[in-house]
């Protein structure tokens, strides 16, 4: 499950883009826009926010 921190509120949320680790590494993801289910702010993500959380179902 790939995982989004939002900058604004620190708080993380799944992200709106699913990709596997793979395509995610060789892929430039860079002001992508998102509104942060936590706290309810447009926030523009990018790589270095988002992670893979191996927790679930990968
Ligand atoms: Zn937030």
């Amino acid at each position: 499950m790939l995982m989004v921190k939002c900058p604004k509120c620190k708080k993380s949320f799944t992200s709106p883009i699913q990709l596997d680790e793979v395509s995610f590494r060789s892929s430039r993801i860079e002001n992508n826009e998102a509104k942060c289910p936590n706290c309810k702010q447009e926030i523009l993500i990018g790589q270095e926010d988002m992670y893979f959380d191996k927790g679930f179902n990968q």
